[in-house]
């Protein structure tokens, strides 16, 4: 079995053509999540994934709920001693919208300058299929699976994972495994594939101050009270530093450094931050002093006002003292923070800054830790042997300042390493007109993610001996 990979790579290069109908196939499928009225488009799309399956010679199960969308879960038979790896993916999109924006129809998939034009063919049902394809062509050619394979392939990306939050807390021991691997993401750049490790956690809030049980003149009462909107912004100033770090006692107790080898890394991205803050119209960086700015954007945790309200908001003048007034307030975090321990610290601090006069409530919008894999992990080596062997080039590694909940999810729950392995391009155009996927990648990844098994089944020896 040796020679198997590359009996795999043949097989993958002389069936490209039917890799592209599989493609088409699942992209014409309008599996909008969000629209009750594609609800018959959904149930289609989850039973093409779980045909899928069955012409891969695997039974698939369709992990339903009364008013969400199914989970399509499949498995290979269990092989004791090998690592199990568990594909994630989504076969539900984003609305279209409006249709006079997209060059051809949304789910009329077509091919042009080397891509594939339909909405989902990079978000995410090409970066998917690409997992299937690889695991289905290694049963084609060696009769076996390479590796234990569980695969979540589900139907709520878009719209909040219900059904499969429910199916991770309720039967989490059958999706125990060594290993997770995820395509939904992008590459650093084109012909530049990334592995990202890491991504940051969340903690979101409104903080709501309440003053007077009404609106007052400004002029018959100003002096007298405290208004709420000068309390809230006389808060919200207090909680970074002039120069950029987060001012709440114990904020960043808990925060894992970054390591001198992950510095070095990130220092040597091509990244050109000029071009970076011209892109965004603004003339000069900030943030946290003794960082650069992929440090402060992936690695380091902040605090940020994202909504602000109170008083009048019309045209022209009205004095008034408002009786309420809020803010939306997020905090990004690192690993090792913890969302609960970060709330606690902020209600602390609140406590001690709140002004008298005014009343103040926190209400808990969502949470998430952030997510890291090690560099040192197996299962990032194998990977980055992988992405080498299919795109000719070595990855550059990543981590992502957003938050994706369902893969830090993953991780408190299976407690496995998480690989994300993103195989599309900044301007795919998810989420928006025209959205793309270059077949160049879809195929690269395919094949990426054929070797991605190969390696893995050599830790599984190492391991074994
Ligand atoms: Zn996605």
């Amino acid at each position: 079995m040796d020679n198997a990979i590359a009996r795999v790579k043949d097989f993958l290069e002389a069936h490209r053509t039917t890799a592209e109908q599989f493609l088409s196939e699942f992209l014409a499928i309008p599996s909008v999540s969000a629209d009750p009225q594609h609800r018959p488009d959904m149930k289609r799309a989850a039973e093409w994934v779980a045909q899928f399956f069955s012409q891969m010679g695997l039974a698939a199960e369709l992990i339903q709920s009364p008013t969400g969308h199914p989970v399509v879960y499949a498995e290979t038979p269990h092989c004791e001693g090998m690592p199990t790896v568990l594909i994630y993916g989504h076969y539900d999109v984003q609305p279209a919208e409006d249709p006079t924006l997209w060059q051809t129809p949304p789910f009329e998939p077509t091919i042009r300058g080397g891509a594939i034009y339909a909405r989902g063919a990079s978000d995410d049902k090409g970066q998917v299929l690409t997992h299937l394809l690889s695991v289905g062509a290694w049963y084609q050619v060696t009769k076996s699976w390479p590796l234990n394979f569980k695969f979540v392939i589900e139907g709520e990306e878009e719209v909040g994972s219900s059904v499969l939050e429910k199916f991770l807390d309720e039967q989490a021991d059958r999706l125990a495994c060594d290993c997770i691997v995820i395509s939904d993401g992008n590459q650093f750049g084109p012909d530049q594939p990334a592995i990202t490790y890491g991504l940051r956690g969340i903690a979101y809030f409104e903080l709501r101050v309440k003053g007077p049980h009404r609106d007052l003149h400004s002029g018959s009462f100003g002096g007298t009270v405290t208004n709420p909107a000068t309390a809230l912004t006389r808060m919200l100033g207090q909680f970074m530093t002039q120069d950029g770090r987060v001012a709440i006692p114990g904020f960043y107790d808990d925060v894992l450094p970054l390591s001198n080898e992950e510095r070095r890394r990130l220092r040597e991205l091509p990244f050109d931050e000029p071009a970076f803050w011209a892109s965004l119209g603004v003339e000069t960086a900030w943030g946290e002093p003794g960082y650069t700015v992929l440090e402060r954007r992936w690695a380091r945790p902040t605090f940020e006002v994202c909504g602000l309200w109170g008083g009048y908001q019309g045209d022209g003048a009205k004095t008034v003292i408002p009786a309420n007034a809020g803010a939306k307030i997020s905090f990004r975090l690192v690993p090792h923070q913890d969302p609960d321990r970060i709330r606690e610290a902020l209600l602390s601090y609140l406590a001690q800054i709140c002004p008298p006069g005014v009343q103040y409530e926190v209400i808990d919008l969502h949470a998430s830790p952030a997510v890291l894999t090690s560099l040192d992990s197996p299962y990032i080596k194998a990977a980055e042997n992988a992405v080498k062997m299919a795109f000719s080039r070595s990855p550059v590694f990543t981590r992502e300042g957003g938050s994706i909940p369902i893969v830090s999810r993953f991780q408190q729950r299976l407690g496995a390493d998480v690989l994300l392995l993103g195989w599309g391009q900044d301007d795919d155009n998810t989420h928006a007109p025209n959205e793309k996927f270059s077949l160049a990648d879809f195929h690269r990844g395919t094949l990426a993610s054929a070797y991605l098994w190969e390696f893995i089944r050599q830790i599984g020896k190492a391991t074994d001996s």
